[in-house]
C-alpha cells in the first residue's frame, strides 16, 4: 500500500544507523512519523528531502509499522532558512509551534496552507520576522479553535464597554467591572485593529504591512501566553535561542 500526499518535514531526528525518522506534517492526514533509510548516506536519494523546511510532494509505503518514504518529488526545499542564523531560528520556532499544534491522522488544510506560506516567506528573507511570528501566533489561536473574542461586550458579564482589557485566561475582553486579579491587559483601539487584521488578512499581504515594533512585541508576548495556556503548552524550546538573538 502507498499513500501519496504533500508535505512540509518540521523534525528530522538521525537514528543510530543510516535511516533517519522525520515528523512530516502532510496535507492529507496531518502529522505523520515516517523513516527515510538510509538518507544520512549523501549519496541517497532520499538525502536532499529528509531535512527539516523541505516541502514536497511524498510517496510513502504503509505496510511497514514505521511507514517508509518511498520517493519524494521536491516542490521546495527552502535551503535559504539554514544558511542565515536569523531566518533559522525563527524557522526553527515556527516549525516547532506547528509540531505542537497539530495531531497525528488529522488533516488541517488550513493551517497546511499557513505554514507552508509562512516557511516559504521566511525564505525569501528581508521581512519582518517578527511580524510573521505574531501573525502566526495571532492566526493559530483561531486554527486551534481558540479565536480570541475582540468586540466591546465583556466575555464575563455581556455588559457592552468602552473600556478594554484583554485576559488570556477567559480568551476574550472583560469589563472594568469584572477584570479582577492581575491578568487582564489594557489595550486600546489601534491595538485591537492591528490584531483583528493580523488574525483575518492573508499573511503574505501582512508582509507588506508596515506596523510598529511596540505592536508586535506586545502581540508576540500575549499570544506565546494565550497558546500555552490554552493548548496545554510548558515549553516552546525554540523561542530561548530565538530570544537571545
Ligand atoms: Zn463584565
Amino acid at each position: 500500500m502507498y499513500f501519496e500526499t504533500d508535505a512540509i518535514v518540521l523534525r528530522a531526528n538521525k537514528s543510530i544507523n543510516n535511516d533517519i525518522f522525520l515528523t512530516l506534517f502532510t496535507k492529507k492526514a496531518g502529522k505523520m512519523e515516517v523513516v527515510s533509510n538510509g538518507a544520512k548516506s549523501s549519496k541517497s536519494p532520499l538525502a536532499a528531502c529528509s531535512k527539516p523546511f523541505v516541502f514536497g510532494r511524498f510517496i510513502l509505503n504503509t505496510k511497514t509499522k514505521t511507514m517508509k518514504i518511498t520517493s519524494c518529488d521536491i516542490h521546495d526545499s527552502h535551503f535559504r532558512i539554514a544558511d542565515d542564523l536569523n531566518s533559522l531560528a525563527f524557522g526553527n520556532y515556527f516549525i516547532e509551534l506547528c509540531n505542537l499544534t497539530i495531531y497525528p491522522n488529522i488533516a488541517d488544510a488550513e493551517h497546511f496552507q499557513l505554514i507552508v506560506e509562512i516557511i516559504h516567506l521566511l525564505s525569501l528573507q528581508n521581512i519582518d520576522y517578527n511580524l510573521l511570528r505574531a501573525a502566526y501566533l495571532i492566526k493559530l489561536a483561531k486554527i486551534t479553535g481558540h479565536k480570541p473574542h475582540f468586540d466591546n461586550t465583556c466575555i464575563h458579564c455581556g455588559e457592552s464597554t468602552d473600556q478594554f482589557y484583554f485576559s488570556i485566561h477567559s480568551g476574550g475582553m472583560i469589563c472594568p467591572n469584572c477584570k479582577g486579579g492581575t491578568d487582564p491587559i489594557k489595550l486600546n483601539h489601534q491595538f485591537i485593529s492591528i490584531m483583528m487584521y493580523l488574525m483575518e488578512k492573508d499573511v503574505r499581504v501582512i508582509v507588506k504591512t508596515k506596523i510598529h515594533p511596540n505592536y508586535t512585541v506586545k502581540i508576540i508576548e500575549i499570544f506565546e501566553k494565550f497558546l500555552m495556556v490554552h493548548q496545554g503548552i510548558t515549553k516552546i524550546k525554540s523561542k530561548d535561542f530565538l530570544d537571545i538573538l
